[in-house]
């Protein structure tokens, strides 16, 4: 009698993080509009990195003063890692917006709000020339799920509220660009002046208005005075609102109480901190 044995090999591949760090450096920026640079970043890598196409965001590692590349954590628990640097050497780190991604010219864009030198980012984004180079932690195309979003509208709800200052501008076009035909929504966009507004790609049923703060400072109530005497559309809507911490809070306050929206149908963020940072 003959038996017959039969071994098998079984590989198992690391499992691939839902974000990953890619290493990048300056193509090319471009003024967008007084207060906005568009910086676009290429590396090679850049093949591997994928955008829910909306409002993705990504953590961008600066270098310190005097190096040319950040120190990155490089680990799966990059957080961790992050936290147990040294002071002199952890990257300042900040959050953004995919503001167009081609991977098959290894592109990302960033569209900064200069707003002046007193954070890194803003700094950074200042003086940026072609070959400056950062890390950004950023979805990887090789994960079965997309992490890092947040539009996402009620099922039933009949329309959208979208509302922010100019650092929620990049997703708050990411969104509309990729929002269905049919879709209503109204907008509203805080910016500093009438030169940061620009034409936006959106659906015919979508009504934006542009919100000019006249040399008033960023972080004000401009938002919610302007949302508070409007007259919204019928049925339930999904509002989505990002900007200045105490400024987005208020809003959704004054949605949820005054204007009886259910809080489940609310997305709000503090994108940046008056006086403060938020990393
Ligand atoms: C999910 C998410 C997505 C974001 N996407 C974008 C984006 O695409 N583009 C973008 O420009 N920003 C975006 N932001 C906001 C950005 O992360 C903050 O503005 C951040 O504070 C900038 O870092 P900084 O180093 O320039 O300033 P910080 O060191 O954080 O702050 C230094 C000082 O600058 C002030 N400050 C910070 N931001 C502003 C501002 N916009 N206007 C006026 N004063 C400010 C602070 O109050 C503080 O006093 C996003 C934030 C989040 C959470």
């Amino acid at each position: 009698m003959t038996t017959t044995v039969t071994t098998t090999v079984t590989t198992t591949a690391a499992a691939v993080q839902p974000y990953s760090l890619f290493r990048v450096e300056v193509v090319r920026t471009q003024r967008i509009s007084p207060s906005m640079l568009r910086v676009t970043f290429g590396g090679p890598d850049l093949k591997l990195c994928t955008s829910a196409g909306h409002d993705q965001r990504i953590k961008l590692f600066f270098p310190l003063p005097g190096q040319t590349d950040p120190i990155v954590p490089e680990g799966p628990d990059w957080f961790g890692e992050f936290r147990a640097m040294p002071d002199n050497v952890r990257p300042p780190i900040r959050t953004f917006t995919i503001s167009g991604l081609r991977t098959d010219a290894r592109e990302l864009d960033v569209d900064f709000v200069l707003h002046g030198d007193l954070g890194p980012a803003s700094r950074w984004a200042g003086s940026a020339r072609p070959g400056d180079r950062i890390a950004i932690l950023a979805p990887d195309a090789r994960h079965p799920e997309i992490l890092g979003y947040e539009y996402k509208p009620t099922e039933d709800s009949d329309w959208t509220l979208l509302a922010g200052d100019e650092t929620a501008l990049p997703a708050i076009t990411q969104i509309l660009s990729v929002m269905p035909a049919d879709r209503q929504a109204v907008v509203f966009l805080e910016v500093a002046s009438a030169q940061e507004m620009r034409p936006l790609d959106c659906p015919a049923g979508v009504h934006v208005t542009w919100l000019c703060r006249g040399g008033a400072p960023a972080g004000g109530g401009v938002l919610k005075e302007a949302i508070a005497r409007t007259e919204f559309p019928a049925g339930r809507p999904y509002a989505w609102l990002a900007g200045e911490s105490s400024a987005v809070v208020e809003l959704r306050r004054h949605l949820v109480r005054e204007r009886g929206l259910d809080k489940k149908d609310v997305y709000f963020s503090g994108y940046w901190l008056l006086g403060g940072a938020i990393e």
